[in-house]
């Protein structure tokens, strides 16, 4: 097992492995910007290294800033967290290069699934569901016209390097597409360096369902079931849960199977999500694989009981898979919501500042992971979450009522947050229902 690791990343993630290393007997070192310096993370790492001014580019996407950081506290390894450079394949390189081992997938795993184009071909490999749409890359405006008629409307171009939600374009017509796709290829080039875009059928009205899945060196692969992240704001997920309140035992075995055959397929270690869309008869397609731990893993961990960053970090440091499939057992219902510093009344702007007020919400079947406290800043050079609020309940009625009730106990003030739409979702007869798709706030909280 690793001695001492540097955490490359911020707030709360940050916060979340220093936990897990020090449970595992393993010194944390964190790298901070000018603006982080008071924060929580900062105080409870073992060692804290300032890499930076404030701006992101200049601090935490500081390759040789952090590599420096990283030889002067002399570690083992990195862990990237998710975001910044957590799905950058040549910051692995790097890491590789210095002996310093990468707490991930490899280098070749991140290129290959991290280019849409090329996952979307592996899944095909793997008898994996894809959505209909282009067999790779789609060069012309004329092909994509052709390949639209035959597969029929509406349409989506997608950018190979997309992520985050950007790079996508919804055509429903000739006209449409005419206009979208030279847009989506120039936004492509200007926003990921890479102009490359494919197409794929718009599935109607879907659920996102996403499998957990962690691999080891040795070819062992496990998947911890499935997230349902349907509840999205602009692409931006806001509410998790597990399991998939509308799915099926079979198709549920097939989705995650499918999922581990693709990572399989893929000679893939460490943690990985397969996400798919499920369209309203229940059938599923893959459309992107996460290379790197994501926001929503607690939920996964809620129901299972298995601390996912410590798998990362023993199977990093080499440690096998020890864990049988059957040993994995999924165990009642968990729900989270993001708390962003965003104020829903103003079209969702950032709303940065001092924390006056500051109650956390516990009790029976509630988890809070923030790096949030009282008098702490919310700063505005960085991405806006602040919380998740988790609970954990035998069924989703209960976990329901104990999400109410906890965000009702959450204040954060004077910011503004997104407690007070995850309230109106959690309330609304169609989320209680499970009659959501991935449109439902942009439609009925708009
Ligand atoms: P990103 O990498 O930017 O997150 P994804 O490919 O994972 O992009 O898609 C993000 C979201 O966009 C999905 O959760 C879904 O809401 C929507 N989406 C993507 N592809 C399609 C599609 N073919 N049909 C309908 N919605 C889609």
């Amino acid at each position: 097992m690793f001695s001492r690791i540097l955490i490359a990343n911020r707030g709360e993630i940050a916060l979340r492995i220093i936990r897990a290393c020090r449970e595992l007997g393993i010194e944390a070192v964190v790298v901070h910007s000018e603006a982080d310096r008071d924060a929580a993370y900062v105080q409870l790492a073992d060692e804290a290294i300032c890499i930076g001014p404030p701006s992101a580019a200049k601090s935490y996407l500081n390759i040789p800033a952090i590599i420096s950081a990283a030889e002067v506290a002399d570690v083992d390894a990195i862990h990237p967290g998710y975001g910044f450079l957590a799905e950058n394949a040549h910051f692995a390189d790097i890491c590789n290069e210095c002996g310093i081992a990468f707490i991930g997938p490899s280098p070749d795993s991140m290129r290959q699934l991290g280019d849409k184009v090329a996952a979307r071909e592996l899944a095909i490999k793997a008898r994996v569901p894809v959505v209909p749409g282009s067999d790779g890359e789609i060069k012309n405006e004329a092909d994509a016209i052709k390949l639209a008629n035959k597969i029929g409307y509406p349409v989506i171009v997608k950018a190979a390097a997309g992520g985050g939600g950007r790079g996508m374009r919804v055509a429903h017509n000739d006209i449409s597409l005419h206009k979208g796709f030279a847009a989506a290829k120039m936004e492509a080039e200007a926003a990921f360096k890479n102009g490359i875009v494919y197409l794929e059928k718009v599935i109607v009205e879907p659920r996102h369902v996403e499998v957990q899945l962690m691999a080891d060196k040795s070819g062992n692969a496990v998947h911890f079931f499935e997230r349902d992240c349907t509840i999205q704001r602009r692409h931006q997920k806001l509410i998790e849960e597990s399991p998939c309140p509308v799915l099926d035992e079979k198709t549920r075995e097939e989705l995650c199977k499918s999922a581990l055959r693709l990572i399989k397929e893929a000679k893939y270690h460490n943690a990985a999500t397969c996400e798919f869309l499920l369209d309203k008869d229940n059938n599923f397609y893959f459309i992107e694989v996460n290379t790197r731990i994501q926001v929503e893993h607690p939920v996964t961990e809620m129901v299972t009981g298995q601390d996912l960053i410590k798998w990362q970090l023993k199977i990093a440091s080499g440690h096998t898979l020890d864990l049988r499939q059957r040993d994995i057992r999924h165990r009642g219902v968990a729900m989270e919501c993001r708390i962003n510093a965003e104020d829903p009344a103003r079209d969702f702007a950032p709303s940065p500042g001092r924390v006056d007020k500051f109650i956390v919400p516990g009790g029976f079947g509630v988890r809070v992971d923030t790096h949030l406290y009282q008098d702490a800043m919310v700063s505005p050079y960085y991405d806006s979450m602040v919380a998740k609020l988790v609970v954990h309940q035998p069924t989703r009625e209960e976990a329901i009522a104990t999400m109410q009730r906890a965000l009702g106990e959450f204040k954060i003030e004077p910011i503004k947050t997104t407690i007070p739409i995850c309230q109106k979702i959690l309330s609304h007869n169609l989320f209680v229902k499970n009659e959501v798709d991935t449109g439902f706030i942009e439609r009925h909280l708009g």
